[in-house]
This record gives C-alpha cells, structure tokens and sequence, in this order.
C-alpha cells in the first residue's frame, strides 16, 4: 500500500484515517512525498505527472521488493466545495487508475483542516482548552472558507495555538474516540475517503 501526497502532516492524517479504517492497512503502508499537482494540471499534462507518479511508486516497490496493493493519492482542493468538484475529482481519479490501476484520489476539500471540524470532541481531546464554536458544528465543512484560520484563530484562541503539525494527533484522538464513523456536521471529500478505503479494504488488499 502506498500513500502519496506532498505534505508531511498531511500524509500523516491519511495514514491515521486509513489504519483506523481497515487495519488491515497497519504496518502495510509507505508513504511517497511528491508534489502530486494534479486537479489544476491541463488534460495534457495530467496523465503526464500520472505517469510520473506511477514511475516513483514502482521504483520505490522495486527498492522494497514489495508488490503495490493499492495507492492512496492525497491533494487540498484549496478551495471550498461546489458543483464542479465531483468531476474535479473524477477527472483525475481516471487518469490515476489507467496510470497506476488499483489508485485513489483523495482530494481534501477544502483542506485537510476542513475534516478537524467534524470532529469538535477529539480537538478538546487534543487541547483540554481548544473547543469548536457552536456556529461551525454540524455544518458542510467543506463549504466552510479558511478553515485553518478557524482553528488558528477561533479554536485555540488566545491558548495554545492550533499548527499545521496538530492535525494527526487531532485524528488521533477521534480514531480513538471512534469518531470517525460518526462525524458532527459532514463533508463530501471525508464520505469520499471513508468509502474509498472500505472498498480498498474489501477488494484491493
Ligand atoms: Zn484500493
């Protein structure tokens, strides 16, 4: 299993939800840091750097003498969720499967920080003095702006402020929590991962 995605913390998220979700992932995962770029690439370039990322994942198996299951593909859409997204998403999801075959493409909207919000129990789990504004729970996160400044600003307030390092831990805590199947307040792109990691678990490993 192969995990991809530019940012640390971020591929550090994927990992958490992804071994919370089917452990049978536990100790299965090798993560690729790479400036994936795809959802804003031109249809010329996207089954380019698609190929490209195919290369790095099958010369990484080959040093590991490791067959490829599967391979996550981690990306914040960077801006909130709307009607185009679906085909946003499925435009690349198409161009990782011919490339790589048993692939998905998980496109955070609108970054990963939008999926903390679902979670208001575990990021007071995290910080005892951090708490979610009522305003922001139960909502469509995706379709919340900023929500790094929410968490920044909002969240941790005057305390102990909320960095981009905090966001596994975060989920941490709601993977232990067992949160994650209950989400407060949803987001597409999180339903979007949740059922793309039972199908991956089901069918792919
Ligand atoms: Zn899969």
């Amino acid at each position: 299993m192969v995990l991809a995605g530019e940012d640390r913390n971020d591929r550090l998220c994927l990992r958490v939800l992804l071994e919370d979700l089917c452990p049978e992932m536990r100790g299965r995962l090798v993560e690729i840091g790479d400036s994936v770029r795809l959802h804003q690439a031109t249809d010329a370039n996207l089954q380019a750097r698609a190929e490209t990322l195919a290369r790095k994942v099958r010369a990484r198996a080959a040093r590991e003498s490791a067959d490829v299951a599967c391979v996550f593909v981690h990306e914040d859409l960077d801006r909130i969720d709307g009607e185009d997204v679906p085909a946003v998403r499925e435009r690349v999801q198409k161009a990782l499967g011919s490339a790589l075959g048993n692939a998905h493409y998980a496109l955070a909207v609108s970054e990963v920080e939008a999926w903390l919000l679902l979670f208001p129990e575990a990021l007071t789990a995290l910080v005892s003095a951090w708490s979610l504004p009522s305003r922001y729970r139960g909502r469509d996160t995706g379709r919340i702006p900023d929500p790094k400044r929410i968490l920044t600003e909002e969240v941790s307030g005057t305390g102990r402020r909320y960095r981009e390092s905090d966001a596994p831990g975060v989920l941490e805590h709601a993977a232990r929590l067992d949160l994650l199947p209950r989400p407060v307040g949803r987001n597409r792109s999180f339903d979007r991962l949740r059922a793309d990691v039972a199908e991956c678990c089901a069918h792919h490993l």
